[in-house]
């Protein structure tokens, strides 16, 4: 019969006498519901003391005597291994303190001590202590560990505080290494796409920072812009198309009196001989219009792909990454490419983003570089992509000091171009000669 039938019995008195000595086996509560039948109680209670062996109901007393009858017969069996074997009890003795002698004397405490460990080593008094002194050596290196831990977050710290480490944002270590593994690809592309959604919220306005009423005019500009500004570009092109305003006129032009006009843009010789022959190119080639494909671009004088891909990207609306020197700076250090190579950044940059997004995504990047993420300091105390800029750090981190290092319209100065668009929210440039 189960436990719970029994109970179920004991709470109704039976007349029978073999119940009520399984009730009381269990306890006071069930006697004190079968007090009227005393002697069935009395039969109960001998019932236990000569049952309980055979009774599987638990009991504190059955186990008692059970386990006093164990004794002796492990002290028995004690004496006649001790008498045998003496050494082993010597063995346990030493090991074990005095106090534990009695019980190792008699070769079933060795047995006992072996089957409780726990109290074994408790008595012990060397080698647990022993064990103990290992057991620290975890602890050391967990000590260990936190002190790296926190000498990479003092870095860190160093870091965000100065120029000292490379690599360190306020919050988490965006594109840097976490326990040792650096960052996916699939990781670094998801970062890489919020920094565009953030420089898209940033620079509503991004737009091409060069002047230019048609292809013919981007893309003299766009030679000219090599090795200056374009605000420098923007001052001294109205005179230039004013002078020569399609490439029949560039390319029949005096080279001297071009010379001339260009020379504020620097290298003026070579950028005179570069777009007088890409407007001859132009005329004799291409009917005077200028072509709308990379293959073509890239085959007049003085056009690489980077003037074809700005060209192609703005006005003929063809998507194309730009890597100039803004471009290849920043995203080297947002870490999306290690490439030193223009073509090879564009290549793995292009494999970033969607082609929807190449044209805008390069004039946000070249935004953000000439106004915040400067060559020499950028003010990183002043970028709202810090949180995902690897480089931060690489500048000056104090806000204050930071904003001080903006330029144009985030610094309260003109824009690079005489004539921006509607919505930029800048100072047009001043014309060349102006201040
Ligand atoms: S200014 Fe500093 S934090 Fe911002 S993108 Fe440049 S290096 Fe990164």
């Amino acid at each position: 019969m189960s436990a719970e039938n029994d109970s179920a019995v004991g709470e109704q008195p039976a007349s029978k006498p073999k119940e009520p000595a399984k009730r009381a086996s269990r306890g006071g509560g069930a006697v004190s519901s079968a007090r009227s039948d005393k002697t069935v109680d009395r039969t109960a209670e001998a019932g236990v003391r000569g049952a309980a062996p055979a009774e599987p109901t638990p009991t504190k007393a059955t186990p008692k005597k059970a386990g006093v009858r164990n004794a002796g017969a492990k002290r028995a069996r004690a004496k006649q291994v001790a008498g045998k074997k003496p050494g082993a009890g010597v063995k346990t003795a030493d090991v074990v303190e005095p106090a534990n002698k009695e019980v190792v004397a008699v070769q079933p405490a060795t047995r006992k001590a072996a089957a409780v460990k726990p109290a074994t080593k408790k008595v012990g008094s060397v080698k647990p202590a022993a064990k103990k002194a290992v057991a620290v050596k975890p602890a050391a290196k967990k000590a260990v560990t936190v002190k790296s831990a926190a000498t990479k977050a003092g870095a860190k710290a160093k870091g965000a505080g100065g120029a000292e480490t490379k690599g360190a944002s306020p919050g988490a270590p965006a594109g840097q290494p976490v326990g040792g593994k650096p960052e996916s690809h699939l990781a670094m592309v998801r970062r890489a796409r919020r920094i565009n959604r953030e420089l898209a919220d940033v620079y509503p306005y991004a737009h091409p920072e060069l002047d230019f009423r048609n292809p013919f005019e981007l893309l003299v500009a766009t030679v000219l812009s090599a090795q200056t500004t374009d605000l420098r570009v923007n001052q001294t092109t109205p005179g230039l198309f004013a002078a020569y305003p399609t490439p029949e006129d560039l390319a029949a032009a005096n080279p001297e009196d071009v010379e001339e006009i260009i020379r504020p843009t620097g290298f003026f010789r070579a950028k005179t001989k570069s777009i007088m022959g890409l407007a001859a190119a132009l005329r004799d080639e291409f009917g005077g219009e200028v072509p709308g494909r990379l293959e073509d671009l890239v085959k007049l004088p003085g056009v690489g792909r980077k003037t074809a891909n700005v060209v192609l990207g703005n006005a003929f609306g063809v998507p194309g990454i730009t890597v100039d020197t803004h471009f290849g700076r920043l995203v080297r250090r947002f870490k999306w490419t290690e490439q030193e190579d223009p073509e090879k950044v564009e290549a793995e940059v292009c494999a970033i983003f969607p082609k929807s997004e190449w044209t805008m995504l390069s004039h946000r990047v070249v935004f953000h570089g000439r106004r915040i993420c400067h060559a020499r300091k950028p003010a990183c105390g002043a970028c709202s992509i810090a949180p995902l800029c690897p480089s931060y750090g690489e500048g000056e981190t104090d806000p204050e000091k930071a904003r001080k290092l903006l330029k144009y319209e985030k610094g309260g100065f003109p824009g690079q171009r005489l004539s921006p668009p509607p919505d930029y929210p800048g100072l047009p440039a001043p014309p060349l000669g102006a201040g």
